[in-house]
């Protein structure tokens, strides 16, 4: 059998590099493999006694056109709810206890966030020298221009929430390009944070209010897995590609082969270097380079509103490497999107693990529920028995840009276009939802053309 355009993973970024093939380019006939049973990869949600349990991403950040587009064109532009209240609380723990993340200059400069001559310090970041080298690490850029306290507090929580990362190894470049490109056009992160004040975005990215789909993210894939119909096949996995004698591909199944003439690849690295050693072998020691971060989840219940003695509301509470706190930090679910949670319940999510603790993503359910119960008392003040627990492992979380990335990435693609092979999904040009959507839209495109 052949088809005129394959798709290999059944992840967000390949799920949405099919729906943009037809909806922009009008390819109908492509087909979608993904290894495991489920369509969505990392994206995953499951509902119990009345709670979303995300065991991925918990939202994306409404700002993002494509992703918006995408929703709307699985039939789900209605379903998009918002967090209730774009402006609530974040929380970073410093020196053991929670402090509240200021909302404006003024509200940093009177809060305990950091000490007092680590927040004057920060004041002098518009005097801080320019960096004259090529990529830096994200720790490297922060400490230079608000200091090093700063960086291993305010930076370090930024990097935990989003990548899992250890900022002393990522790339400023590849993984906060816009911060990279405002100290280029700007001269200084505070005068990018008056940029994000008049509505351009922060230095860390795009403002945007945190949403995700009634039925919780799970959703998105699931209508275009309902859209795709035959044309996505779960429980294929692609074992082998090779080079056809008409200059298609074929694609080895441990039951059978497929015949190709276009192919887009959608897997993490690791699994797209083994798929590329036949057709493209030169993009694979770029690709065996990157790195990712397992991540193990961690969700608690409460029935009782009161469990921790006082209101647990906001966003949740990040806690940096040098804590030594044993976690990533904790989501508070049941204040962030409404009907997640049943009334009156608590409903937490806390991440351990990362690429600073991979070891955790090994213990046992029980050493990570004590793992995370230990945290949470030193955190919220109390260690109430919780009335429900799940536990989940991505032992291949989120990518890890380090330094040099964006060399090793365009090595990659350049290897693999030059074999007729596309790119897409997180490990390339952003980890976020948003990402994979946009970046799978651009691949899409180069395919198609
Ligand atoms: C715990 C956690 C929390 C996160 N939180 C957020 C968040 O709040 N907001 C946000 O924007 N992002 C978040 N992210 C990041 C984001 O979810 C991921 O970066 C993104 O979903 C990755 O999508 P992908 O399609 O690139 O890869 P994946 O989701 O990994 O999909 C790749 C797919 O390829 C399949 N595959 C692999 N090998 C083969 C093969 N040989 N043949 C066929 N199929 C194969 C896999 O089974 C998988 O389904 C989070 C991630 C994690 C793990």
């Amino acid at each position: 059998m052949k088809v005129r355009t394959a798709i290999v993973g059944g992840g967000i970024a390949g799920l949405a590099a099919a729906v943009w093939l037809e909806h922009d380019h009008g390819v109908r006939d492509l087909v979608v493999l993904e290894a495991s049973e489920h369509p969505g990869g990392k994206v995953a949600t499951q509902w119990r006694d009345g709670c979303c349990i995300e065991l991925g991403p918990q939202g994306f950040l409404d700002s993002a056109p494509d992703t918006l587009e995408l929703a709307e064109a699985a039939g789900l532009g209605a379903e998009i709810v918002r967090t209730d209240d774009p402006f609530a609380d974040r929380f970073i723990v410093r020196a053991g206890r929670p402090r509240r993340v200021p909302s404006s200059p003024l509200a940093f400069l009177l809060s305990d966030v950091l000490p007092v001559p680590a927040r004057l310090r920060v004041l002098l970041e518009p005097f801080a020298r320019r960096h004259s080298g090529g990529d830096e690490t994200v720790r490297a850029f922060a400490a230079r221009r608000i200091g090093p306290v700063a960086a291993d507090v305010l930076v370090d929580a930024m990097v935990t929430g989003v990548f899992a990362g250890d900022p002393a190894r990522l790339s400023l470049a590849a993984t906060f390009p816009r911060m990279a490109a405002m100290e280029a056009e700007h001269g200084s992160l505070t005068r990018a944070m008056l940029a994000r004040r008049r509505g351009g975005g922060g230095p860390a990215g795009p403002a945007g209010v945190l949403a995700s789909f009634r039925a919780g993210m799970a959703a998105l894939p699931g209508a275009i897995a309902r859209q795709l119909g035959e044309r996505l096949r779960t429980g294929s996995p692609v074992e082998r590609i090779e080079r056809g004698r008409d200059g298609g591909f074929r694609l080895r199944f441990p039951d059978g082969e497929l015949g190709a003439e276009r192919l887009l690849l959608a897997t993490p690295a690791a699994a797209t270097a083994r798929l590329l050693r036949g057709p493209a072998p030169e993009a694979v020691p770029a690709l065996e380079g990157m790195e990712t971060a397992p991540v193990a989840v961690v969700v608690t219940a409460y029935r009782n509103p009161g469990a921790f003695g006082r209101p647990v509301s906001g966003f949740g509470v990040l806690a940096p490497g040098g804590e030594g706190l044993g976690i990533l930090g904790t989501l508070y679910c049941h204040s962030i999107f409404p009907g997640q949670a049943p009334d009156g319940w608590i409903l937490l999510r806390t991440m351990l693990g990362g690429a600073r603790q991979p070891d955790a993503v090994a213990l046992d359910d029980a050493a990570l529920i004590r793992r995370t119960r230990r945290a949470l008392a030193a955190v919220l003040g109390a260690d109430p028995e919780p009335d429900s627990t799940w536990v989940v492992r991505h032992r291949e979380a989120i990518a890890q840009y380090a330094v040099g990335h964006i060399g090793r990435v365009a090595r990659a693609e350049t290897a693999a276009r030059d074999a007729g092979i596309e790119l897409a999904g997180s490990a390339y040009r952003g980890v976020s939802v948003n990402d994979c959507i946009r970046t799978a839209r651009e691949a899409a495109r180069r395919l198609a053309n």
